[in-house]
């Protein structure tokens, strides 16, 4: 366990499926506000989530389906969590990792 750049590295997390409020995926390092990827809602928590971003999370963008292959993919993936808050875990992979998975718990 490391802290660097405000970031926490782990080997190991465990993330409920319950806690999540939304799953990004797309280009590595890049911005993130949705052009170089997108993120997933999970319907639980998308009115929070909504909320919580300042916009209404529309329904093409929720899917239970893919915030769960998400969370399968980043568990997957070998190596560290880089954790930011205690609520945005990410792992990079792919050719030269240049793409991201991350999850974000809702908050509070
Ligand atoms: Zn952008």
């Amino acid at each position: 366990m490391k802290k660097a750049n405000g970031f926490l590295y782990k080997e190991k997390v465990d993330i409920p499926f319950t806690s999540i409020s939304t799953a990004y995926l797309g280009k590595a390092h890049r911005c993130m506000c949705g052009c170089s990827g997108n993120y997933k809602y999970t319907s639980q928590h998308a009115k929070w989530s909504g909320k919580n971003r300042g916009y209404k999370v529309h329904p093409e963008e929720i899917s239970d389906r893919a915030v769960r292959g998400r969370l399968k993919k980043i568990m997957e993936i070998p190596g560290e969590f880089e954790i930011l808050d205690d609520y945005i875990f990410t792992k990079y992979y792919g050719e030269n990792e240049d793409r991201q998975v991350s999850i974000y718990l809702k908050k509070g």
